[in-house]
């Protein structure tokens, strides 16, 4: 009886080097195709997280950030503009924000108020978010007690009702998304803010739009 050509590869009749060779090959395959790839997020990672735009739009965009951090407010003053015309708000992608504290107490309490303020409103939280932003300009370190927020959003943002906000950040109920946030970003890992991901893709530099506009292109395509 001929033999059959052999289209597997037999574990049996592998020796205990060859297997060993073929283990570390994978491993070190695995090792170079995640540092391509990049850390990634997962679709449920959006979920529960402030976000803009139609929740059944075919890309979602993530972005990490830091309300202290020059940087994220480059990123929201002119990356996210242009994003927001060109997809946002043509229903192409729903846009999402998660905290990335890594500059103290100042950045806490600013996302801590952005969390019991999404709560209260989407809305609001979006205006909140600008009004933080614009006021990084003038900030001094340690002067985001939770009382100048506070202050800061009766001047600016009447819609939201101060009483329950101050309540909120008086108890902390609000501290665990916070927390919970921060994990994820450590858990990916992000190793720098600001820091988009494209529904699960990282983009390799956030700040320059034509990369995540290329990123969101790919993504859209697909669908
Ligand atoms: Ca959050």
């Amino acid at each position: 009886m001929a033999q059959k050509k052999k289209s597997s590869i037999d574990v049996g009749s592998l020796t205990i080097g060859t297997i060993l060779v073929l283990i570390i090959g994978f491993g070190i395959f695995a090792l170079v195709q995640s540092f391509f790839d990049g850390p990634s997020i997962s679709e449920s990672d959006y979920k529960g997280q402030p976000a803009i735009g139609d929740p059944n739009a075919p890309v979602k965009v993530m972005e990490f950030g830091d309300y202290q951090c020059p940087s994220c407010k480059l990123f929201n003053d002119e990356v996210y503009p242009k994003l927001k015309e060109e997809y946002i708000d043509t229903g192409k992608v729903q846009f999402s924000f998660v905290n990335y504290q890594f500059m103290g107490d100042d950045s806490f309490n600013a996302g801590e108020a952005g969390e019991a303020i999404f709560k209260q409103s989407p809305e609001a939280f979006w205006k909140y978010h600008q009004l933080i932003f614009a006021n990084q300009e003038n900030h001094i370190p340690g002067e985001w007690t939770q009382e100048f927020i506070i202050d800061l959003v009766k001047r600016e943002i009447p819609e939201v009702n101060i009483e329950q906000l101050s309540k909120d950040l008086k108890e902390g109920t609000y501290k665990s998304e916070v927390e919970k946030d921060n994990q994820l970003a450590k858990g990916v890992p992000v190793k720098s803010v600001p820091a988009a991901y494209v529904n699960e893709k990282p983009v390799a530099n956030s700040a320059d739009y034509e990369e995540l506009k290329k990123v969101i292109e790919e993504e859209l395509a697909k669908k």
